[in-house]
């Protein structure tokens, strides 16, 4: 079984000169992505989860920081490895039907990609079935909705068992049985050692990853560690935010301020 890299970003900075001014897109994030796992970068519209995919991915040079991947700065790559870098990792666009042949029907475009990229281990009308679409094997993927392009191009990326998934908002038009299929196929991709990225604003898709990264205003305000901990970044101010599902846990805005032995405890405020 071939293993993906492991990716990582240190201190990534990207800033956009815009018509109005800089924008800061990303404002120093520290994240690694590994083999194995389904990384969920989260957060609201805007946060900078498609900047820092375009970092990961290659597409899109930072204003500061690096980018690895396998340890080897993508800086110090020669243009032939990072063409091959980039062959290896895969993407699942906003928008998938650029990435469908569009004549084809759903089962002749699996079987074409399955052909075009050595991996016929798989019968086609299986794995449409697996995503909910053996009822449509027969209909052009152009007439296809825009969430049945996005469980094909999902299943279909996945079965080329790519070293890199990167997907951008997979589930955007999927209804909660859909997107848990779309994410089934993820992580069988992920157990057969590759490293998947999502990219969504889907707090709906939260429980299905196995890492999650949030994101605000360009900086990651929160990741999960496992036995539902979340670690977050105290930036130069000595400021951290905390994520949605500590404000609600909190339910008050004010908060009292315990150091103990084992830590920081924060507890809703008791009344003056
Ligand atoms: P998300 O994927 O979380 O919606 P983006 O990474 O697309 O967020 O965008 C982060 C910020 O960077 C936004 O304010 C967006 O308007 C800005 N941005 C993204 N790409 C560009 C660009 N090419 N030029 C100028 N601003 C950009």
């Amino acid at each position: 079984m071939s293993s993906g890299p492991v990716g990582r970003c240190t201190d990534l900075v990207k800033v956009f000169d815009a018509d109005t001014g800089s924008v800061v897109a990303l404002a120093g994030v520290d994240v690694e992505v590994r083999p194995g796992e389904v990384t969920v970068l989260i957060g609201p519209s805007g946060s900078g989860k498609s900047t820092l995919l375009a970092m990961l991915g290659l597409r899109d040079t930072p204003t500061a920081g690096a980018v690895t991947w396998d340890g080897r700065p993508a800086d110090d790559l020669t243009r032939r490895e990072r063409a091959d870098l980039r062959r290896r990792i895969l993407w699942v666009t906003q928008r998938p039907a650029a990435a469908l042949f569009p004549h084809l029907s759903a089962e002749r475009h699996v079987a074409q990609t399955m052909r075009a990229t050595g991996a016929e281990h798989d019968d086609p009308a299986e794995v449409l079935d697996r995503v909910g679409l053996l009822p449509l094997r027969s209909t052009p993927t152009r007439f296809l909705s825009g969430g049945e392009q996005q469980r094909l191009a999902v299943v279909s990326a996945a079965v080329t068992r790519p070293d890199v998934l990167i997907a951008d908002e997979p589930t955007a038009e999927l209804d909660d049985h859909s997107s848990g299929l779309v994410f089934d196929q993820l992580h069988a991709l992920a157990e057969h050692g590759s490293t998947v990225v999502v990219a969504t604003h889907d707090a709906r898709v939260r429980s299905l990853a196995t890492r999650v990264v949030e994101m605000r205003d360009g900086i990651l305000v929160a990741e999960g560690v496992g036995d539902g901990a979340l670690r977050a970044r105290i930036d130069s101010r000595r400021r951290v935010e905390l994520p949605p599902a500590a404000v609600a846990a909190l339910g008050t805005e004010h908060v009292d301020i315990t150091v103990t032995e084992h830590g920081v405890l924060l507890t809703p405020a008791r009344p003056a």
